[in-house]
């Protein structure tokens, strides 16, 4: 059973006089601990499908299901990462990475190890007790992406994380994503507008295409995996 499936979605919003068609005809099928990325233009329903996955959002047509469940009733824990900081300044990063643990009632010692090992592994050892107005852009970022990861997710939902931060910074966090994905075998959904990066880090890469009268075609490209 694939953990994520998406039959025959459309997600229509009422406008002034016309209604958008974010989504028609929208279906996907995600294995477990795959990658999936999409990449399209600005307005052709990228934000749109996260939100529905992340049950932000319900489609006005067709169905979502977790590992054969409807989502209704699904109990799957999906992990979140926007564009922006969404780290609580007025914690310090271990204490930011560490409270989806703390809400679980996990034990300090438990989500201190589990924690500062994530940090560790993306570089961040020695910045623990900053707070996030002390740490650069791409360092929030990576703290934002093991604070979705610590609570071990079954689903983790990334729109743009890496969109406000410079090339060079960009880079450097795919691999590090890259390799802490398949370290935690973690199912992923990325959605970015740099194909290049949709094929760096996409075991799997899903084009969404705007068309006029606003009907996507959507291609999926498979591709080895080294
Ligand atoms: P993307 O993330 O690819 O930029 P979105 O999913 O944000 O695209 O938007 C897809 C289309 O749906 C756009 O035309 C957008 O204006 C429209 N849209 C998105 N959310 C809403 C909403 N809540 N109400 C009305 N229109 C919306
Ligand atoms: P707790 O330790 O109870 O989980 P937090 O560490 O999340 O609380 O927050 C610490 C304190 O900061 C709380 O008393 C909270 O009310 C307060 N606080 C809430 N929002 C903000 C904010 N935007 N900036 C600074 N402090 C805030």
């Amino acid at each position: 059973t694939p953990i994520i499936e998406l039959a025959d979605v459309d997600q229509i919003y009422a406008g002034r006089g016309t209604n958008v068609e974010a989504l028609r005809g929208f279906t996907l099928d995600l294995r477990d601990g795959e990658v999936l990325t999409i990449v399209g233009p600005s307005g052709c329903g990228k934000s749109t499908l996260l939100n529905i996955l992340a049950r932000l959002e319900r489609p006005s047509r067709g169905t979502l299901s977790f590992r054969g469940v409807n989502a209704d009733n699904s109990d799957v824990e999906i992990g979140y990462v926007t564009q922006s900081d969404t780290l609580f300044p007025w914690r310090t990063l271990l204490g930011n990475v560490e409270y989806p643990l703390e809400i679980r009632g996990v034990s300090k010692d438990v989500r201190r190890e589990r924690a500062v090992s994530l940090l560790e592994r993306v570089g961040l050892k020695g910045f623990e007790n900053h707070l996030p107005s002390e740490l650069s852009g791409g360092m929030r970022q990576r703290g934002n992406i093991v604070r979705a990861l610590v609570y071990d997710p079954d689903i983790v939902l990334m729109d743009e994380p890496f969109g406000a931060l410079d090339a060079q910074t960009r880079l450097v966090l795919q691999d590090q994503l890259q390799r802490l994905c398949a370290e935690e075998r973690k199912t992923v959904v990325f959605i970015t507008h740099d194909l290049q990066e949709a094929i760096a880090l996409g075991d799997r890469v899903v084009v969404m295409t705007a068309r006029p009268g606003r009907i996507k075609v959507v291609r999926t490209v498979g591709l080895e995996r080294p």
